[in-house]
């Protein structure tokens, strides 16, 4: 059994290649080339079924779903104080959409608020969808969201997000922390359980 990712971001690509190592993945490059996914969801479930099976969709086109599953990953941040924004928005919060803007977007609706910081989550959901049928798990991971940028690591939100229990942002946490710890990890964890049990199937 081998696996397809229905995602281009390469903070999650190498996160999720880091967590399954046992596994054989692919990025959707390799096996087609890239299209475009309408993610018209209302939900980070529904957002990540939409994704796997669009990519389930052209492994089933080039004859291969005797080979290959799909598995996506949706995630964002949501901000206690903002009202839970971004959200299932988190790529799109800002009008150029590039990660340096959604920052700044973040900082500066924060700031407009006369806040320092709030107490902030993401969230993850994976979804898998095979011959053998949609599957999806969620995972979480809580803190804080700053107004200022600290450390280079990861991707995304990860310079302005403090998770509890530590006094550092994950841009300055290493990855090896992130990758025990992160909400991606935490569902792509439970989703393990799923990839053992279709593993066997595929035998
Ligand atoms: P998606 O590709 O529609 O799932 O959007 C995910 C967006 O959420 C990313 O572009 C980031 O802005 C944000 N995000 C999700 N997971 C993380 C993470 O682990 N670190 C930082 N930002 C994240």
């Amino acid at each position: 059994m081998k696996i397809v990712l229905a995602t281009s971001n390469k903070g999650k690509v190498k996160e999720i290649k880091d967590f399954l190592k046992e596994y054989e993945i692919y990025s959707l490059n390799e096996i087609c080339e890239p299209f475009d996914i309408a993610e018209d969801g209302t939900s980070f479930k529904e957002n990540a079924l939409i994704k796997a099976r669009a990519v389930y969709n052209k492994i089933c086109e080039l004859n291969l779903q005797d080979e290959f599953i799909a598995l996506s990953d949706d995630s964002g941040i949501s901000v206690d104080a903002l009202g839970g924004k971004p959200g299932i928005y988190s790529a799109r919060f800002s009008e150029l959409a590039t990660n340096e803007a959604n920052r700044a977007k973040l900082i500066s609706e924060l700031k407009a608020l006369n806040l320092p910081s709030s107490r902030a989550y993401y969230t993850a959901c994976i979804a898998i969808a095979s011959k053998f049928g949609e599957f999806s798990a969620h995972g979480f991971m809580h803190g804080t969201a700053l107004t200022e940028e600290r450390g280079e690591n990861g991707f995304g939100y990860d310079a302005l997000f403090i998770p509890n229990g530590f006094d550092k942002t994950l841009g300055e946490l290493d990855d090896k922390i992130k990758l025990e710890i992160s909400h991606r990890s935490k569902g792509l964890e439970l989703i393990k359980f799923v990839l053992r049990s279709i593993e066997r199937k595929f035998n």
